[in-house]
């Protein structure tokens, strides 16, 4: 079937400013046609969505969840049966199509399952780019254990908090190998300390780059690449020194490191800002200790800063919510982080089409041009003049997925197909 929207304002993402009027024809998935509305002739047998006073965009991109996070209290996770944290997780998945987010990227503790789940129907879900198991070094980012731990209880492998504690080269090429053998798209790694760790601080190198180097050249033997939490300069740099793709949060990113990520071309940095924003209000109590509020707090004061240099060097600016536990439906409030330093425009450009190209899926998704997949969505509202209405997944009244109509808020399009 054919499915054509029309007197859309269509915001493209390539750059351009909004088009106004036109007619957005999909077929067989993806978008083949995008000229004015009433210019031409209507094809035959087209099923007509009209978008008159609606803004019409790629679906979005976040570059950096944890789908699999469903509480901040570690004790209560590891308490909770697998099956009902399976089913947790699984609304999880289905909640991020809601908020007009076509494709995401875990940044560590989705289980492969979960992309099985949604490839065979189970569940409604976007497009998943995973991470497997976090890597992490003894006593690092990803090592949960508390100082009191003591080698006994084992968590369910692969899922949420489970992480592959790897320290030296050949133990970190295992690690991510044995990421590659679950399923795991990309890999990632621990390469500074974190806020939620219990034993490290955030400006504590973590990884040498002879360790970042094993796991970038594990990645390079299936043409993947390596993401890493780093957030300072040094971290930074041991990140680049040994070929990392995609520096996480960034939050205390200076100068000269700016530089050299700009001087190692294919470099992204992916600030993670809603995440600090809505822990920082947190207080400690039910499993969030003091440290990890000061060390949100601390995150916090960074991340803007950083966020506008990089933007001012003109390094690559992707974007990621990093939200956990209860904040899932809070995602598209990242974009309003973003627009504060960089403007709406590049802000939304970062969530679709720099993502994209992160992503390494700029020939299928990020924008609105005739050959991509239709990935769209349908908005109340201008998010030029409101990048805000992101957060409200009401404002996102319909999301098509491939050419499939996912969500619909207005009407019955819900399984509406312009598939093959
Ligand atoms: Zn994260």
């Amino acid at each position: 079937m054919t499915l054509v929207f029309e007197r859309a304002t269509v915001l493209d993402c390539t750059g351009r400013d909004p088009q106004q009027r036109m007619r957005v024809q999909v077929e067989d998935g993806r978008i083949v046609r995008i000229g004015k509305a009433d210019g031409s002739v209507m094809p035959r047998d087209a099923r007509v969505i009209d978008c008159a006073g609606r803004f019409l965009m790629p679906g979005l991109l976040d570059a950096h969840v944890h789908l699999a996070s469903t509480e901040l209290d570690e004790h209560k996770e590891v308490e909770t049966p697998p099956a009902v944290l399976a089913l947790r997780i699984g609304k999880q998945i289905e909640d991020v199509l809601d908020g007009g987010f076509t494709t995401v990227r875990d940044a560590g503790g989705l289980d492969w399952g979960f992309k099985e789940a949604v490839r065979l129907g189970l569940i409604r879900g976007p497009r998943l780019i995973i991470s497997g198991p976090f890597i992490s070094q003894t006593g690092g980012h990803a090592d949960h254990r508390p100082r009191t731990f003591r080698p006994s209880s084992e968590w369910l492998s692969g899922w949420s908090r489970d992480s592959l504690i790897a320290d030296g080269p050949a133990e970190v090429r295992r690690a991510a190998r044995e990421v590659l053998r679950r399923g795991g798209d990309q890999i990632k790694v621990m390469a500074s300390g974190g806020a939620a760790s219990p034993n490290d601080e955030l400006d504590h190198v973590q990884y040498s780059v002879e360790e970042l180097a094993a796991a970038v050249d594990v990645a390079h033997t299936v043409s993947s690449y390596v993401m890493a939490h780093a957030y300072g300069p040094r971290a930074i740099q041991n990140c680049l020194k040994a070929g990392v793709r995609s520096i996480e949060h960034g939050n205390f990113l200076d100068e000269e490191t700016a530089d050299q990520m700009l001087e190692s071309g294919d470099v992204f940095l992916v600030p993670t800002i809603i995440t600090y924003e809505l822990l920082s209000r947190l207080e400690s109590g039910n499993g969030w200790t003091e440290p990890n509020v000061r060390k949100i707090r601390q995150a916090l004061t960074g991340a803007y800063d950083s966020l506008g240099l990089a933007y001012e060097k003109g390094l690559r600016i992707g974007s990621g919510s990093d939200v956990l536990a209860g904040m899932h439906r809070d995602r598209g409030r990242e974009i309003a982080c973003h627009a504060r330093v960089m403007g709406a425009m590049a802000a939304i450009i970062a969530s679709t089409r720099t993502n994209a190209e992160l992503l390494r899926l700029e020939d299928e998704i990020g924008t609105v041009e005739e050959g991509k997949r239709a990935d769209l969505i349908m908005l109340n509202g201008d998010p030029l003049t409101d990048p805000g209405l992101f957060g409200e997944p009401q404002n996102i009244r319909m999301v098509m997925m491939g050419g499939l109509v996912v969500k619909d808020s207005d009407g019955p399009l819900v399984g509406l197909a312009a598939t093959q």
